[in-house]
């Protein structure tokens, strides 16, 4: 009987110690700066970056990795999970991009706490996954930390700016590549080929009731079997997914001068978007655009939610987006009509359930004008109308072959 529970004992030691580069049983504090903090405070560029390394010398599963250069002249650095299932199955890759507006940190302080719990598996992997997360993308604006560029956004306490260390919007340079931090993203891009791809943002603009809004891929600049997957699939999944924890989540509320009740369109993202740059490459992806007026906290812990259900989505869909993707590839080719620009169909509309404001008008203290406001004591739910159809209308004949001229001034 002893014999038997010594052996029982070895089993659990060497099966426990699987994941673990080290054998020593001092207790980690695996907590991130944000969880051990009030709720209201974000990892700085330094913390982010010594927890990842301390993550990776710990688990096989985690590993770290410095890409190129950004403008600040640091590199970006790449944190991959890979998970330990033996399969003949290729893995299914997801690559996430957080602090590209380092004021909106949500993305970066939940991706430290999901590649934790991959880890240490708190969260089960049932398929072959890699998931590769870009820790901050805008390094130099995330090392330039302040407490009042984004006045209007409900926390964290301090954060970074938007603009880099050469002061450029990144979210507007993915096909224009102006910058190193650009240059530098295609590099990683390329060599991990992703599935789906997710941006972590936070929105500005009107008031609602949804923590979370998604900006999914404009789904008619897609080839049709993968525009039909994005949006009659991929969207309604998540979005139930979603749900069903609590966490309701809506398209990104794109209205000017006028209210959400009235209906919305979704937003066309362009090469120079993030999601409009990866969806040239068949990726399926879409932007995380929190709420800027509700609580850090629950920010954050709703960007960690949704990309639990994006990773959910892409292992039971392994499959089926890999043969969309190839098959998307194969469809686009030389001789081949493409359109390059897109004029929002009108004629056209999805009708979803929303839940709002009232939205009112008061006059403004300040000067005295009307003013557009929300009351959060008047919340509606309602069906509104939601343009998510666009149309071509300027269009290329694809060429065998690009020539690009040799770029100057760039060393
Ligand atoms: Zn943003």
């Amino acid at each position: 009987m002893r014999n038997l529970l010594i052996y029982f004992a070895f089993i659990f030691v060497v099966t426990s110690c699987d994941n673990k580069k080290t054998t020593n049983n001092d207790p980690i504090d695996w907590e991130t700066p944000f969880e051990k903090g009030n709720g209201n405070q974000t990892a700085t560029y330094h913390e982010v970056i010594s927890y990842y390394e301390k993550l990776a010398n710990h688990y096989y599963s985690i590993s770290i990795k410095e890409y190129g250069k950004t403008d600040s002249g640091l590199p970006l650095h790449l944190i991959s999970y890979k998970s330990n299932i033996q399969s003949n199955k290729e893995p299914v890759k997801i690559l996430v991009n957080n602090g590209i507006h380092p004021g909106e940190s949500d993305g970066i302080d939940s991706s430290m706490m999901l590649l934790r719990d991959l880890a240490n598996e708190k969260l089960s992997i049932e398929y072959p996954i890699e998931l590769h997360v870009i820790a901050v993308y805008n390094v130099g604006g995330s090392l330039n930390r302040n407490t009042s560029s984004r006045t209007n956004q409900n926390g964290p306490e301090s954060y970074g700016f938007r603009g880099n260390a050469r002061n450029y919007d990144l979210n507007r340079d993915f096909i224009k590549t102006d910058t190193r931090n650009a240059v530098t993203f295609q590099e990683i891009y390329h060599t991990v080929n992703p599935d789906f791809f997710i941006d972590n943002h936070v929105s500005n603009g009107a008031d609602y009731q949804y923590v979370l809004t998604h900006l999914i891929t404009q789904h008619n600049r897609s080839t049709s079997n993968l525009a039909n997957y994005i949006e009659n699939s991929f969207r309604p999944e998540l979005e139930q997914k979603l749900n069903e924890e609590n966490w309701p989540i809506t398209p990104y509320v794109s209205v000017w001068g006028t209210t959400p009740d009235k209906g919305f369109s979704q937003f066309l993202d362009e090469p120079r978007y993030s999601t409009g740059y990866t969806s040239l490459w068949n990726t399926v992806g879409l932007m995380v655009e929190t709420h800027m007026l509700k609580p850090y906290k629950d920010r954050v812990e709703g960007t960690k939610v949704l990309m639990e259900k994006v990773l959910e989505i892409a292992q039971s869909r392994a499959t089926e987006v890999k043969e969309l993707r190839k098959d998307a590839f194969a469809t686009l080719k030389a001789g081949d009509s493409y359109a390059l620009t897109y004029k929002l169909d009108r004629t056209k509309n999805d009708s979803i359930e929303f839940l709002g404001y009232e939205g009112e008008y008061i006059t403004s203290k300040v000067t005295g004008l009307e003013q557009l406001t929300y009351n959060r004591n008047k919340p509606f739910k309602k069906m509104v109308p939601y343009y998510n159809t666009y149309k071509g209308t300027d269009s290329i004949i694809i060429p065998s072959y690009y020539v690009i001229l040799r770029a100057i001034g760039i060393s």
